[in-house]
């Protein structure tokens, strides 16, 4: 094993640019000064990675059985993550709750339920539209704290290259703390977190990120796989990097990267540096996702036909689902593609509220969620997985079922940096109703 960090795959010091900077990437910030950009992204390649290629390697393991049906996979977190210590804080209430439901659905399944979080990276979002306005001032939206700052304030919503090394020292604390959690939570005995050579913290606990089954045949939780959107190239490029046991290039930010529904094209920038990648990878499948498209996806993403190579997020909206994901998931399965099916019952039943709120109501989360069962089952699929936005938290974001009953009541408490997330009773919710959906 060479003695000093892998480099990045191109960049900084390297001959050529990645291929896929000459391809279209949408959601890309506008940064204002390229100097400080280059300075920015030539520190971020001489820092250590985020996470390990063997660790990689067991998530897409994990998720391997998950496609074959004997796992169940579980993903959420924050929609927008806040960075510095507010990021650490939060850690404590996303572990708790996606280890409760967690153990809700495997307990009722009696099947592991591998645990991703929207964690360590969730700090880039893409926007539906370039700038907003407030009264009668218009200013550049907020793309998330690796970009710029959330206050309605001309100075906060420049893009800052040098939020990005916010990004990555925050995203190092959550998981340096994600570490300390596993290994206690696995008790006295277990091997302390190794620290690989270049720094890069290690999950070698046996069975990581899933739960367990203990003697007494209920299952525990055993820690998070780290996943995020895929999104400012200006990052992500910079974490592509070789295994130095086997040559093929990671992306070392995250387990799990996904790529979002408005940066999918199959001949853009985002799907091409996920195609390069060994990780494990997903992609967001809106309603307006064409079959010819989702083919073209899933031959550039999954073109050896590996089980748990890819995950495809479908996020159809209540009204839209059973029209639109049945034929989808007919022609990925005649494809050969044996792919994990999960469904995110949020993106697509988002709505202001007349108090200006961004909301969702639980009838609409469960309703797509029911019908996500139903057209997989029907289909011979395993509905294999769902994502979520859930906060941890006690907030008043989502409305119904365990939250405000009425849309005034979203006031109390409504601290999201972006989407409104589950608060734990809705979450909790959600985790009962899939498991009997699971069960059946
Ligand atoms: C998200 O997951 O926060 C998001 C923006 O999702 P989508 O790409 O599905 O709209
Ligand atoms: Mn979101």
């Amino acid at each position: 094993m060479p003695l000093t960090a892998p480099a990045p795959v191109a960049g900084p010091g390297t001959a050529a640019p990645p291929h896929w900077r000459g391809l279209p990437a949408a959601q890309q910030p506008p940064w204002p000064d390229p100097a400080a950009l280059a300075a920015v992204q030539e520190e971020l390649a001489r820092l250590p990675a985020l996470t390990h290629p063997a660790d990689v390697r067991q998530a897409g393991i994990a998720l391997a059985d998950v496609s074959a049906a004997g796992a169940f996979l579980l993903q959420a977190g924050d929609c927008a993550e806040p960075t510095g210590a507010e990021g650490v804080a939060a850690l404590q209430g996303k572990h708790r709750i996606l280890g409760d439901m967690a153990e809700i659905i495997s307990d009722r399944i009696q099947r592991p339920t591998v645990t991703v979080g929207r964690i360590a990276g969730q700090y880039a979002k893409p926007r539906s539209r370039p700038e907003e306005t407030v009264g009668d001032r218009t200013l550049p939206v907020f793309r998330g704290p690796a970009v710029n700052a959330p206050a309605f304030d001309p100075a906060a919503r420049v893009p800052d290259p040098r939020r990005m090394l916010d990004a990555y020292r925050s995203a190092r604390a959550v998981l340096d703390e994600l570490h300390v959690m596993a290994h206690r939570s696995a008790g006295a005995g277990a091997a302390p977190p190794a620290r690989s050579f270049d720094g890069t913290l290690r999950a070698v606990l046996p069975g990581y990120g899933r739960t367990r089954r203990t003697e007494r045949g209920t299952w525990r939780r055993t820690g998070l796989w780290t996943s995020h959107e895929a999104l400012l190239l200006d990052f992500e490029e910079a974490f592509v990097r070789p295994d130095p046991l086997t040559g093929e290039a990671y992306l070392l930010s995250t387990h799990l990267p996904w790529v979002g529904d408005r940066t999918r094209r199959p001949d853009g920038a985002h799907i091409a540096l996920l195609a390069h990648i060994a990780n494990p990878v997903a992609v967001k499948v809106g309603p307006d996702t064409r079959r010819s498209d989702l083919l073209r996806l899933c031959a550039a993403l999954d073109p050896h036909r590996r089980p748990g190579r890819l995950t495809l997020i479908a996020r159809m909206g209540a009204r839209a689902v059973d029209e639109v994901l049945p034929p989808l998931v007919k022609a990925v399965a005649g494809a050969g593609h044996p792919v994990v099916w999960a469904s995110d019952p949020m993106h697509g039943n988002t709505f202001t509220a007349a108090t200006g709120h961004k909301t969702r109501h639980m009838d609409d989360i469960l309703a797509e969620t029911t019908a996500f069962f139903r057209i997989l089952h029907r289909a011979g699929q395993w509905p294999g997985g769902l994502h979520l936005e859930v906060a941890g938290d006690r907030v008043t974001e989502c409305l119904g079922a365990g939250g405000p009953g009425s849309e005034l009541g979203l006031r109390r408490a409504y601290r999201t940096l972006c989407d409104p997330r589950l608060n734990d009773d809705q979450a909790h919710l959600l985790a009962r109703t899939v498991a009997d959906l699971a069960a059946r």
